[in-house]
């Protein structure tokens, strides 16, 4: 019996991607996963994936994180050195100006630590491309970050902040002690900024992850349980709640292994599979830039070593939105989490 292959050596043979994935399926012990990702859409007619568009310029500015949660699929940390230089984020801004980008997304690790962050965001602002910062919240209570909020307010960027749940022992287990009261106080600062207040034209959307090996519940009917419990325990506010499924990637795929439940999970999200979600992934319209310029369909497939590929440009130096609009996608069992269930994305459920 083969045991099924870890993150590390997913990542230490992303030279020999073609094929790489759709092996682990069919030849590890994963037979229960005997549908992959790729025969499902030649059933259903929609093989191969292909981009329609790039929409979004989503940047990852790093690995460093000032957490290191349970599910976190970049495996980012306060021990991790890998920074986006200065040198990739003009090639970033180049693209985003002259391909006319509506829109960045930024993500990381905790962006925020780059040193680089906040000039990065004046000069897309500049270029009038809309931003989106995503942010674990805890960062912003710390004493060098107190000003974030209203620095993001005057550069109208929208929030995209973390917050596994509304329940203090659920997301300190996910995320560590004093990363929940942490997380309420940098709501706090949002909300006295104009963040999550109707009417301000500020938008704070909050992330939900599952806590465990199990798949969102409905977005909407989580959201009205995080709005309501949010205002009454604590005095929050948020514009909108976004559920996002736990990709089998990273630590969390660490975390299935070690428990014993990656099979069920993967079984789980293969038997979930929405044929209507395929035609909104977020490959299809976005393009992920890594922290060493490297270009990616996903944040997935990023942290999965597996660059653009068949053809399309595969690093931010050669950025050509024309090329990229109609790349094929490179694809493979982890893409069940995007289309399990009502689907998932960066942006939420997608049907
Ligand atoms: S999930 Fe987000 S906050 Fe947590 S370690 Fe990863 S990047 Fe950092
Ligand atoms: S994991 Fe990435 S490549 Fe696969 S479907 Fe999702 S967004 Fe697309």
């Amino acid at each position: 019996m083969r045991r099924i292959p870890s993150h590390s050596d997913v990542n230490s043979r992303s030279g020999t991607r073609d094929g790489l994935l759709s092996e682990i399926a069919v030849n590890a012990d994963m037979t229960a996963f005997s549908a992959s990702f790729d025969s499902t859409l030649k059933k259903e007619g929609q093989y191969p994936l292909i981009a329609k568009d790039v929409l979004v310029l989503q940047v990852n500015m790093g690995r460093l994180c000032n957490l290191s949660c349970k599910h976190c699929h970049v495996e980012a940390g306060p021990a991790r050195t890998e920074l986006m230089s200065e040198e990739v984020i003009r090639d970033c801004l180049k693209a985003v100006k002259t391909m006319a980008l509506p829109e960045v997304d930024i993500t990381g690790g905790s962006p925020e630590l780059n040193p680089h962050y906040l000039w990065f965001i004046k000069e897309l602002r500049q270029s009038g491309c809309r931003v989106k910062t995503r942010t674990n919240l805890t960062v912003i209570v710390r004493k060098e970050f107190h000003w974030l909020p209203e620095f993001w307010a005057e550069n109208k960027v929208e929030v995209v902040a973390s917050l596994p749940h509304y329940l203090k022992d659920t997301t300190d287990k996910l995320r560590g002690s004093g990363s929940f009261n942490a997380s309420i106080e940098a709501v706090k600062r949002l909300n006295r900024a104009g963040y999550g207040v109707p009417g301000s034209g500020l938008k704070l959307n909050l992330v939900f992850n599952p806590c465990g090996a199990f798949l969102p519940p409905a977005q909407r009917s989580i959201e009205a349980d995080f709005r309501k419990e949010l205002l009454n325990r604590h005095g929050i506010s948020f514009s909108s709640l976004i559920t996002i499924t736990n990709m089998p990637v990273g630590r969390f795929m660490t975390f299935l292994r070690k428990t014993g439940n990656l099979e069920r999970y993967m079984e789980k999200l293969i038997a979930t599979h929405n044929p209507l979600a395929v035609e909104n992934v977020m490959c299809k319209r976005l393009i992920s830039v890594g922290w060493d310029g490297a270009l990616y369909d996903c944040d997935f497939n990023q942290a999965l070593g597996l660059k653009c590929d068949y053809g399309a440009p595969d690093d931010i130096k050669n950025f050509d939105v024309k090329a990229l609009s109609s790349r094929r996608i490179v694809t493979g069992w982890h893409c069940f989490g995007c289309t399990s269930g009502a689907g998932s994305s960066c942006a939420g459920a997608i049907t």
